[in-house]
């Protein structure tokens, strides 16, 4: 698959209206699973690699529009790989302590150690998102956080740290459906706040805060992708796809044995 395509290049003017929510690649549902089981395969074996060789530190940000899918995205994606072997970092609403510091102070002791994989299920991202669509602070400060984070993101490449950014994208009707699909499906009500309908009424706002970040903040070091989110099966299986080449590239090799083992029988 052509994976370029939904790379966002550095300075890229988007337009997030031209993409396709709906874009399913021309993969067909049921070719698409499978491939995406097998890459599921495939992932498990190169994160055991990863963790043997304790040489390079990946991290994988996810952002979204609300129901765009993180949670189901990092479900079907890993579902193969040893839960040791990945680390979730969920950022939620910060606390009082994390808002009496700066904004990264929170993000970075969650940032993946040599041999390790993370997961950012939420980010640093929020802190012009959400931050920015409701006013959380003022104007002057959110702007400069653009630079803030594409410095912060550079050191950590430059120590060593390979990043990869999803956007998830999924259109506004899709977005109604998967919300009344939670009022009306008992075990989903528990996803359902109310509050949800007061951020659906900012749609256009969140949109706004979406394509700055993607403009400005898609960086060589740390690239967003733009993934078409309406299909979820489309979803995973480009996510997969994405996730598995960012691990081939590393160029791992699994580490020299210790000297004397060759040949070496147990009694
Ligand atoms: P959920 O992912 O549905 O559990 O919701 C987490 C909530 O935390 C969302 O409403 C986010 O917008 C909110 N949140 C995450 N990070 C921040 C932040 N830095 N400032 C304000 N709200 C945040
Ligand atoms: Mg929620």
């Amino acid at each position: 698959m052509k994976l370029s395509k939904y790379r966002v290049e550095p300075g890229q003017d988007i337009i997030l209206g031209d993409f396709d929510t709906h874009d399913n690649g021309g993969w067909e549902r049921g070719a698409a699973e499978s491939r995406t089981a097998e890459l599921n395969s495939r992932l498990e074996y190169l994160q055991e690699l990863l963790y043997a060789e304790r040489r390079h530190k990946v991290l994988f940000v996810i952002q979204a529009t609300d129901t765009g899918g993180k949670d189901g995205t990092i479900r079907h994606v890993f579902d193969k790989v040893n839960p040791q072997g990945v680390k979730v970092a969920s950022f939620k609403k910060p606390t009082e302590v994390e808002l009496a510091h700066d904004y990264l102070w929170r993000i970075h002791h969650h940032t993946p150690g040599a041999g390790e994989i993370t997961i950012f299920n939420r980010s640093h991202y929020e802190d012009v998102l959400v931050v920015r669509v409701h006013d959380l602070v003022a104007p002057e400060r959110w702007k400069r956080r653009y630079d803030h984070i594409n410095n912060f993101e550079k050191m950590l490449a430059d120590e060593g740290t390979t990043i990869v950014k999803f956007f998830l994208h999924i259109s506004k009707d899709e977005q109604r459906e998967r919300l009344q699909d939670r009022i009306d499906t008992p075990r989903k009500n528990w996803k359902f706040e109310l509050g949800d309908l007061r951020e659906r009424e900012l749609w256009d706002d969140y949109q706004a805060a979406f394509t700055t970040m993607l403009e400005r903040t898609s960086t060589e070091h740390a690239p967003w992708f733009v993934i078409p989110a309406d299909r979820k099966w489309f979803r995973n299986l480009l996510i997969s796809e994405i996730v598995v080449d960012t691990l081939e590239r590393l160029d791992m090799s699994w580490p020299d044995p210790e000297p004397g083992i060759e040949g070496l029988v147990i009694e």
